[in-house]
């Protein structure tokens, strides 16, 4: 089984379905309410997890009941949560209206998550003993800088999704293997819209790039070869919230296990198919047998 570590965050979502969003100032009587275990760093765990790896969580939860029920949740999916502390005060949230049009407005409040500024021995061992580290933006970048730091010095694939997207200090870019930004964050980042343009560009600063183009599929690109563009299966998409990061869980899993890029790319795209035919997040990530079925 491929080890991986996820540095990253772990949000309860709070949605509110309504007819219309409120502007400032305005109340405006919504039509349901859930809550979804979410955050970045726990929907690519859980991917990673359910796509056949042995995955451990590296974060915070608060110790507020959200906490709890993250924990749970990331256990239940079979990922290690030994390293996920339980900090004092709330857990990550993420404050979220979905109008009739599906479309959103979000509210992050980081919470635990923007606690972890830095990693302890037992948090650099478990990236040590991985074969892949896997990270996002939703913690402070102090931490995910040094914990991209600690993974390359041990010879751990490090992978990055620039997510939310800003500008990436030179100091975390030096010690990424494969950045893998859809398409907006590839735009912002590289200043070119067209994804060719912008991986050449990004690749003056790491090594791999995969941008991910939603239906259209993925573009993928290393240095000193030609980029390959891999098509999306075909499918009827009914909600693609976190189709990206299951495509990352997967992909690392395939990577792991020694895969060609090809290969690879083939496994994460059926994942994040399989993930878009279905509604919510982490509650629709395929299990390895559904996206072997699929990827033939
Ligand atoms: P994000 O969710 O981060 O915005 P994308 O929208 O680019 O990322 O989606 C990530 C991957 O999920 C794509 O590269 C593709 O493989 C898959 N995907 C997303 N939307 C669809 C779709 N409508 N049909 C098939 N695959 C999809």
């Amino acid at each position: 089984m491929t080890r991986i570590a996820v540095l990253g965050s772990t949000n309860m979502d709070l949605v509110a379905y309504t007819a219309r969003a409120p502007g400032l100032g305005e109340t405006v009587t919504g039509r349901e309410f859930r809550t979804v275990p979410g955050g970045k760093g726990a929907n690519q765990a859980v991917a990673a997890a359910r796509a056949g790896g042995e995955v451990a969580m590296i974060g915070a939860v608060g110790d507020d009941p959200y906490g709890a029920q993250l924990r749970d949740g990331l256990e239940h999916a079979g990922v290690d949560t030994d390293l996920l502390h339980t900090a004092e005060g709330p857990s990550g949230t993420a404050h979220i209206v979905v109008d009739d049009t599906g479309a959103n407005a979000i509210v992050v409040v980081p919470g635990a998550n923007g606690l972890v500024t830095a990693l302890g021995p037992g948090e650099i061992a478990a990236i040590a003993s991985a074969e892949l580290l896997l990270m996002q933006l939703e913690l402070p970048l102090s931490a995910v800088v040094e914990g991209a730091r600690a993974a390359r010095s041990q010879g751990v694939r490090t992978i990055l999704t620039p997510s939310p997207v800003q500008p990436l200090p030179e100091e975390l870019l030096d010690h990424i293997d494969l950045l893998v930004p859809n398409e907006h964050e590839a735009a912002e980042l590289s200043g070119q819209a067209e994804p060719h343009a912008a991986a050449q560009i990004l690749l003056r600063q790491v090594p791999e790039v995969i941008i991910t183009l939603g239906a259209k599929g993925s573009l993928y690109a290393a240095r000193g070869g030609e980029p390959v563009l891999f098509a999306a299966p075909e499918v009827s998409a009914v909600d693609t919230t976190g189709a990206g990061d299951t495509f990352v869980g997967a992909l690392a899993v395939a990577l792991g296990e020694g895969r060609p890029v090809a290969k690879a790319l083939a496994f994460a795209s059926s994942a994040a198919a399989l993930c878009v035919q279905k509604p919510g997040a982490s509650t629709s990530m395929p299990y390895r047998s559904e996206i072997e079925a699929d990827a033939v």
